[in-house]
């Protein structure tokens, strides 16, 4: 999974020192994890936040589009709350200028008790109820139509109430798909969206908007992990130009407002982040320049690339053996933290940082061992046949780039509990504090949500 023409490589002085403060810190938060008790033999498995790191993307991210759009354009920033669905994480990103992109209302509700403001938030699943588009229109929240038939929705709720909400339709470019297959939201028979490209269905699109002058907004969401920098710009000029003829056809600016969507890759094979906003603002600037020269707002919507190198999740070792002369270290991280590592290992592998039982970092030969979880199937590996230092009962395995659809991204397999999830910020001291932002799961929760106030449901029916 190789991103070719992102810069990867040629990233300068810079981005490996903002690595290497990176990496320092997370570090520390887990000495001081295991030293403050988060973590240890009876807390073996926590997810934890980098605070600073966060504010450094949210910020990295503004600067990026402000460098290339005209003074005065309206920007919005909405963080896909799918990537990382933790209230405090969001309220985080609220202050750091962000706001939410929503597409379920359990996370309307999470962005709502976050505080994000409805005029920033967006709501794009291929899937509303009418109850929702009721309750997005009511609140003024900008909805983004995913077919023809939500867009009849829509027009009986216009009809009827009146509303704040920026309306819009959702196309999809067909401009093809990345590396990985299920993440490729632009490919010809992709669920979302009305596909340009097919027979009748641009001509659909202008004239959709041409009988509609209450819809202002065109959103297009072609990329994610896998996809290379220059098809997500494909995408968003084939997005631009499709305004530009709407407005053309309309006369008059219709659309004042696009929406890129998000899908920035992630290099999970080191601390550095690459490619950056930066890299991909000056690429859109230079491919589409009439996007930023200010007739049209902006949206974006960026997850993985705001919150995935930001999050650790640090398990014990519990127990070490040896296999078929392989050696393992079994761990209390696996498929219930990190499902698509586990169920698709080529595609979402995983680098591992080995730490002491008094959580500092492992020194040693490298020893080629397999990290598996705790989990009652043979392939819950987080790592298979991966050189580290040996991995011995009572240290820490930590799987990194984490913080996002990993640990906040629960999957219940064996009634495994949700680890706690804290936050991490240097102390005045020197020292490293802690806040949490979940606490861990515990049993007694478990056993109430699987029926367990209702057992003679089935025996008395
Ligand atoms: C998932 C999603 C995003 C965020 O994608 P990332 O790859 O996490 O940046 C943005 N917009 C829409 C519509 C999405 O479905």
């Amino acid at each position: 999974m190789n991103v070719r023409d992102s810069g990867a490589g040629r990233a300068g002085g810079d981005a490996h020192a903002e690595a290497a403060e990176r990496a320092a810190r997370r570090d520390e938060a887990v000495r001081g994890a295991v030293e403050q008790g988060l973590l240890g033999p009876d807390a073996p498995i926590v997810g934890l936040l980098d605070v600073v790191g966060i504010r450094d993307s949210a910020a990295a991210l503004r600067a990026a589009f402000d460098a290339v759009v005209a003074p005065g354009t309206p920007v919005l920033h909405a963080f896909a709350v799918k990537a990382t669905p933790l209230v405090p994480v969001l309220r985080l990103l609220g202050e750091a200028g962000i706001g939410a992109e929503v597409a379920s209302p359990g996370e309307l509700a999470l962005a709502r008790a976050a505080g994000v403001a409805p005029e920033r938030t967006v709501l794009d699943s291929p899937a509303k109820t009418a109850a929702e588009l009721r309750e997005a229109l009511a609140l003024g929240i900008a909805v983004n139509a995913d077919s023809p038939q939500e867009l009849a929705r829509l027009d009986g709720l216009v009809g009827t109430t009146r509303t704040d909400s920026p309306l819009g339709i959702r196309v999809n470019p067909q401009i093809g798909g990345g590396a990985i297959e299920a993440l490729s939201t632009a490919t010809a028979t992709s669920k979302f969206g009305v596909a340009l490209q097919d027979e009748g269905a641009r001509e659909w699109v202008v004239r959709a908007f041409a009988e509609r002058p209450w819809l202002t907004r065109l959103h297009a969401h072609s990329g994610s992990q896998g996809v290379p920098l220059s098809l997500m710009a494909r995408g968003v000029a084939e997005t631009y130009a499709l305004a530009e003829e709407i407005n053309r056809h309309a006369g008059r600016r219709q659309i004042d407002t696009i929406d890129i969507g998000g899908g920035l890759h992630v290099n999970f094979g080191s601390d550095i982040t690459t490619p950056t906003y930066a890299q991909y603002a000056r690429l859109l600037a230079e491919a589409v320049p009439g996007l930023f020269d200010g007739r049209y707002g902006l949206v974006t919507e960026f997850g993985r690339s705001l919150l995935a190198k930001h999050g650790t999740v640090v398990a014990r070792v519990e127990y070490t053996k040896s296999a078929g002369g392989r050696a393992v270290a079994v761990t209390h991280a696996g498929v219930q933290v990190a499902v698509r590592t586990v169920y698709a290992p080529a595609s979402w592998p995983l680098r591992i940082g080995a730490y002491d039982a008094k959580g500092r970092p492992k020194e040693g030969p490298q020893v080629v061992q397999d990290v598996a979880g705790p989990a009652c199937f043979a392939g819950d590996l987080l790592a298979e046949g991966r050189a580290l230092p040996l991995l011995e009962q009572g240290d820490y395995a930590a799987a990194l780039d984490t913080g996002a659809y990993y640990f906040a991204h629960h999957y219940a397999y064996n009634s495994l509990a949700r680890p706690g999830v804290y936050g991490y910020a240097p102390g005045a001291d020197g020292g490293i504090r802690f806040a949490v932002v979940r606490e861990p799961q515990t049993v007694e929760e478990i056993v109430a949500e699987s029926g367990g106030g209702r057992p003679d449901a089935l025996t008395e029916l």
